[in-house]
């Protein structure tokens, strides 16, 4: 059983109702942060979580709203109330390791001190752990962004931010849940998607279910009604998968 707790579904636009996005997967052996802008890491306490709690972390891109907590992240590895001792692993698109290399520079304190970290590029590719396979494929905005797909029994798969995208079509195919970037209702802004837009994909991979995230605030005066399979997300939401 997979359960995913919503930590943020925002943008880059500070707001108190809505975080940047990002997600927490709960899973048997394994919890694994998807993505990691600001205030993430206080978003998980809020949750009951520590940074020593997430054995996985996976950045979809490097845009600042979905990474600026990591240096957050990796020093209280280092000094929190307890140095951390379980390995953590970092995946990414291209460029992770050199990303990683330059928060280090800038940076010096996050270098692991006790602990092993593991920092992975997967583009196109499938990893197991714990039994959770993690696969990935390249999407429209950002040269590095990539969406996430997680199988265990059941399957949930993260856009990332993108425009209309055939590997998500084929990464999202038929998953329990699709956590879907769609950042305006009706606007079409190159790199991100509308509701227009993400039908297209929807009617192809057909997802069980769809929840709407990484949400302008165009979103608080959209008049229209969704129906199912959409489902618009607000932080703090529990799913179980
Ligand atoms: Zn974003
Ligand atoms: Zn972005």
């Amino acid at each position: 059983m997979m359960k995913l707790v919503i930590l943020g579904t925002g943008t880059a636009i500070p707001r108190i109702e809505r975080n940047s996005s990002a997600y927490l997967v709960m899973t048997k052996g394994l919890n694994i942060l998807v993505d990691a802008g600001p205030a993430v890491v206080r978003r998980l306490l809020e949750k009951g979580f520590d940074v020593d709690d997430i054995d996985v972390v996976i950045i979809t891109h490097f845009h600042v709203d979905h990474t600026a907590d990591l240096p957050t992240f990796f020093f209280a590895c280092n000094y929190g109330k307890v140095a951390r001792e379980k390995p953590l692993t970092i995946i990414g698109g291209r460029g992770i390791t050199r990303f990683y290399g330059g928060l280090r520079n800038v940076y010096p304190w996050i270098e692991p001190k006790t602990y092993d970290l593991t920092v992975k590029p997967l583009v196109n590719q499938s990893q197991v752990y714990n039994g959770i396979t993690i696969t990935t494929a390249p999407v429209k905005h950002n040269p590095e962004s990539i969406a996430v797909r997680l199988d265990e029994k059941r399957s949930l798969t993260f856009s990332g931010d993108t425009d209309f995208s055939q590997n998500l079509i084929r990464l999202a195919d038929r998953s329990d849940l699709l956590v879907a970037e769609c950042a305006f209702p009706e606007r079409k802004v190159k790199g991100h998607l509308n509701l227009e837009a993400l039908d297209k994909i929807v009617q192809k991979a057909m997802p069980k279910r769809v929840l709407l995230t990484h949400l302008y605030p165009e979103w608080d005066t959209y008049k229209g009604v969704l129906h199912a399979p959409y489902l618009l997300a607000e932080d703090g939401m529990e799913i179980d998968i």
